[in-house]
């Protein structure tokens, strides 16, 4: 079976189509500027060199025929028909409390997302577009949605509530949701088979660390608790987001600058984070060049990062009772072995003990922890994509 997975912002389409029976990526690609001058469609087929065309998409539905186009095209393409595909995964951001695995889609589902549009305003929406275009230009192909909010379902009242007054979570759903959680998801399979094989029993914390970041505890495969919150802002420090903060900063920072609501979302969303603290760059490897070169406030966000990290990995140990294995997973936690390190030493007096040079390794699934180390320290690549695909599949064979 062949499955596309698409990812819908409001003005891109990510897409990549895999052959399941080999798990293999036949092609992947790009469009952007969706609605504005300039549309293009960045296009690669394995094994070839990447193509881009340029041509108007005014809408989600133009590049979705596009990118149809282009899959069976003579040339560029890798299938003859359409009708190869036997179903398409769409990432919608938040599934709210509504949905607590991946489901195929209907009108129900598509109004459930619809419903939920407030508490993903930039998300969801874009999300369901590239599935109604999908409906549109694909009659006949089921298309299966995947939320990241999924995989965190599982987890306790106590976990997810907040102490506010208990009608604002009727009235609003303001609660925990949780996010990345496919990613979770796939590290956490990938992990279970690393550890034996068995999820029950298993005692697992998921450290998610890309420009985004947040982690999770799981408990006999499911989660127990997690970082992000309502929305994706909550948890530690990101590349440019505040992560938890003492909430009286918001109202505080509203009178003092004079903020309206949206301002204040902007500041702690786009205008915090390492960038915040350090002046200089959301990116942790620009920021670790400068630290390198003596730049104090780049040195002191990065520091406040592992700290941040190594806190939450004691609250976890606690909430699990105790932890078998931690995971690195994401463009820092894969690529940065400084940073796995450093929390791992935070980590020594849980029992963690890592191998340097297992640790300098990248790229492939790996515990860099000693032999004799208390925890497994895992690197496992994130494949959220795949995960998508692979849910696709296994719904659409039920
Ligand atoms: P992500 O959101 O998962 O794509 O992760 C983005 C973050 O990962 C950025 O802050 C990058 O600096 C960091 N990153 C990506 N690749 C590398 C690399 N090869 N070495 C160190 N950091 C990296």
């Amino acid at each position: 079976m062949k499955i596309l997975v698409i990812n819908c912002g409001s003005s891109s389409l990510k897409y990549q189509l895999f052959d399941m029976d080999t798990n293999e990526v036949l092609a992947k690609g790009l469009c952007e500027r969706i609605g504005i001058e300039g549309s293009n469609l960045q296009h690669t087929a394995a094994g070839k060199d990447k193509v881009t065309f340029t041509q108007p998409m005014p809408t989600h539905n133009e590049a979705i025929q596009l990118v149809m186009d282009t899959l069976v095209s003579p040339e560029h393409g890798v299938i003859k028909s359409v009708d190869e595909i036997g179903g398409v995964g769409h990432r919608v951001v938040h599934g709210g409390d509504k949905f607590a695995s991946s489901v195929i889609v209907d009108d129900s589902v598509k109004d459930a997302i619809r419903s939920i549009f407030d508490l993903a305003p930039l998300h969801n929406p874009p999300n369901l577009m590239g599935i109604e275009a999908c409906e549109k230009i694909m009659p006949g192909t089921p298309n299966v949605v995947v939320f990241d909010t999924a995989f965190h379902q599982t987890m306790p009242a106590e976990a997810y509530m907040y102490a506010l007054p208990y009608e604002y979570y009727e009235k609003y759903g303001v609660r925990r949701y949780g996010f990345h959680g496919t990613s979770h998801k796939y590290v956490t399979q990938r992990a279970i088979a690393m550890l034996g094989g068995k999820a029950e029993g298993t005692k697992i914390i998921t450290c998610h660390l890309g420009n985004g970041s947040s982690i999770a505890a799981v408990k006999d495969g499911k989660v127990i608790d997690t970082t992000m919150g309502l929305t994706p802002l909550a948890g530690f420090e990101m590349g440019t987001r505040c992560g938890d903060i003492d909430p009286a900063i918001v109202p505080f920072l509203m009178k003092k600058e004079n903020l309206s609501p949206d301002e204040i979302d902007n500041v702690m969303n786009k205008k915090s984070g390492l960038l915040g603290v350090s002046g200089r760059s959301s990116d942790f490897r620009d920021a670790e060049e400068a630290a390198d070169n003596g730049d104090e406030r780049c040195k002191l966000a990065l520091d406040m990062f592992r700290y941040q990290i190594a806190k939450f990995i004691g609250a976890y140990y606690v909430a699990l009772g105790g932890c078998d294995a931690i995971v690195f997973t994401a463009g820092i936690g894969e690529n940065n072995s400084g940073h796995r390190a450093a929390i791992c030493e935070y980590c020594k007096c849980l029992g963690v003990e890592i191998d340097p040079e297992l640790n300098a390794q990248r790229g492939k699934e790996i515990d860099f922890a000693t032999k004799d180390s208390k925890i497994r320290a895992l690197l496992i690549p994130t494949n959220e994509e795949l995960m998508i695909a692979q849910d696709t599949k296994e719904l659409l064979e039920k």
